[in-house]
């Protein structure tokens, strides 16, 4: 029972045979088309542009009466696309002037538009090749007229195990209610594909490299999408702890979802506020779900890494206005723009080169050097202020001079602003992230000249531990768990209490139920994580004490090593809340 590892997109244990999809692309003919047939073929282009864009709402439709607007909006994507009049443009030209026929223009254009995605340096925009290729392959359907029956064509509920799976295939599989869970060779976490399978908890694992070629259909599968596992043919033991294990998520779910609308509040207690992290506004609806009260992180940086040039100060005031009203009264921290490091943005090869990106010109760093990009995001986000309680925090600060100047800086925007007639909260709260070791030592003097402090353990643990974070050959050496990183946690929140300045932590550590007890007994207060963690740990929160907690601390920091913190904590939280 051969076992492989990728990448969690959703989490959630299911066991059930699997169907294999063909992963041959539409492979489409080099035809030329005489003269006088160039008029039809540029009408079957445009009628199929029509067709495809028809489509895509409808689907849109479909899938928000299903799963709700915000998650629907993925299509948006497609849709903008497909509105845009300069693709349709281009493979016009390729008819008109190599007099190619629709259907091949059509595959030629996609194929070299989806290969400039493919090539470029972020993660995030690579993966939005998959929702090109989802447009491209209802393009040729509707130019060539052929249709791909077997998505539909499931009698049993199944695993999907592909080559990849693109948004819409994902929800046309999801339609069928016969889509128990998927793997694939392909896929990230940041993927639009990835957003739907968390948002409709489908269980799935993805980027296992070649999965596609060690299953057949039929084959018996375990998709563990807690540990990032799936097993081929598991034998009998493992099939009944697999299915106990789904069974109790099944249940562990109902009771978590009626926690909802709970305080996460010790047993003695002690309130903990839990707020959501999000890259685009419409995911702050799914944090309110999850029982977020507020956001603790708006990555803005993902805005930028869309396609084409940076967004504008009105386009970054109208996304963070979306995500101020959808957030109500709640709090709504922004955090500007933390680019360069794995998230580049710009025309592919546009963003400089560096040798070491993660020790370069990258976050803070970046927006302190490109002022024209800097000023209007501080503009639009100083202006959605005068709406709620925005607050903005400054990220990868690595000294109090870079503190200093971006603070300086945001004093220029707002005495611009107010000349300018603008309404906005003169005492917006200013944060800083500390997630470089010279933060955290010190972090007494950055909280001296900030309202709060939020740990970004994810870029605290790489740049502490020596640790490219998204290096898989070091992957085993990346923990929150050593005592270096509890240690440098343990500093800045003392740091902050003597300042009286809040602490938070917005690193995936806040969303780790393994770390929960140990957090609070720190004396965490606030943590920040992905909508989906947010049950889980509320509930670890409800069934402690603070006197608990903090001896359970104690203890944790008299180790010396990952391994006894982790067998530690794994006991500790067993005792609340059994195998999580
Ligand atoms: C962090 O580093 O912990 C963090 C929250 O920021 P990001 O993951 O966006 O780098
Ligand atoms: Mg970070």
């Amino acid at each position: 029972m051969p076992l492989r590892r990728g990448t969690i997109v959703s989490t959630g244990v299911v066991i059930g045979d699997a169907v294999v999809l063909d992963t041959e692309e539409t492979r489409v003919p080099r035809r030329m088309v005489p003269v006088d047939q160039v008029p039809h073929e540029l009408t079957v282009l445009e009628h199929a542009f029509e067709a495809a864009t028809r489509d895509i709402a409808a689907e849109r439709e479909r899938f928000a009466a299903r799963a709700g607007t915000e998650l629907a909006d993925i299509f948006g994507f497609h849709e903008r696309w497909l509105s845009d009049p300069k693709a349709r443009k281009e493979i016009g030209l390729l008819v008109t002037e190599k007099h190619y026929s629709a259907a091949y223009a059509t595959s030629v254009f996609m194929r070299r538009y989806r290969r400039r995605f493919q090539e470029m340096g972020s993660p995030f925009l690579q993966e939005r090749a998959r929702d090109i290729l989802d447009i491209e392959r209802r393009l040729l359907h509707q130019v060539s007229g052929e249709t791909r029956h077997e998505l539909t064509e499931l009698d049993e509920p199944v695993i999907i195990v592909a080559h990849d799976l693109t948004p819409s295939q994902l929800v046309t599989l999801e339609q069928t209610k016969r889509l128990l869970g998927f793997a694939t060779d392909a896929g990230g976490p940041t993927s639009h594909t990835a957003i739907i399978a968390a948002g409709l908890g489908i269980p799935a694992v993805v980027g296992l490299e070649n999965i596609t070629s060690h299953v057949s259909s039929g084959d018996t599968l375990v998709i563990d999408g807690l540990h990032g596992v799936v097993i081929i043919n598991p034998n009998k033991s493992q099939r009944a702890e697999y299915t106990a294990q789904a069974a109790h998520l099944q249940e562990i779910r109902v009771t978590l979802d009626e926690l909802r609308d709970l305080h996460a509040e010790t047993k003695d207690g002690v309130r903990v506020r839990l707020l959501g992290n999000i890259e685009f506004p419409y995911e702050v609806n799914e944090c309110l779900a999850k029982g977020a009260t507020g956001i603790g992180l708006f990555r803005t940086e993902f805005l930028f890494m869309q396609e084409g040039s940076p967004p504008t100060e009105e386009e970054q005031y109208k996304a963070y206005c979306d995500a101020v009203d959808a957030v109500g009264d709640h709090p709504l921290v922004i955090r500007t723009m933390d680019l360069g490091g794995d998230k580049c943005c710009g025309p592919s090869g546009t963003w400089e080169h560096e040798k070491n990106p993660f020790l370069g010109l990258r976050s803070i760093r970046y927006s302190l050097q490109n002022l024209s990009i800097f000023r209007p995001q501080l503009r639009a986000i100083v202006r959605a202020s005068a709406n709620g309680d925005v607050q903005i925090m400054f990220p990868l600060v690595s000294r109090i001079m870079e503190l200093r100047q971006a603070k300086f800086v945001l004093s220029l925007v707002m005495e611009e602003l107010e000349e300018e007639g603008y309404e906005f909260c003169g005492k917006m709260p200013v944060g800083a992230m500390v997630e470089t070791p010279a933060a955290a030592i010190c972090a007494r003097e950055l909280a001296r000249e900030t309202d709060f402090l939020s740990i970004g353990t994810n870029d605290l643990i790489q740049y502490t531990l020596a640790v490219d974070r998204t290096n898989e050959r070091v992957a085993q050496l990346y923990t929150p768990a050593d005592p270096s990183i509890l240690r440098l946690i343990r500093g800045v929140i003392k740091d902050g209490r003597r300042e009286e300045v809040a602490v938070s932590l917005c690193g995936e550590m806040a969303g780790d139920p393994l770390f929960t007890i140990l957090l609070v007994g720190m004396g965490l207060r606030t943590l920040s994580m992905a909508a989906g963690n947010i049950p889980r740990v509320k509930k670890i929160i409800r069934s402690i004490n603070l006197t608990d907690a903090e001896r359970v601390k104690r203890r944790v920091l008299s180790f010396e090593t990952e391994r006894e913190v982790l067998n530690y904590l794994r006991d500790e939280t067993r005792k609340v809340w059994g195998d999580i």
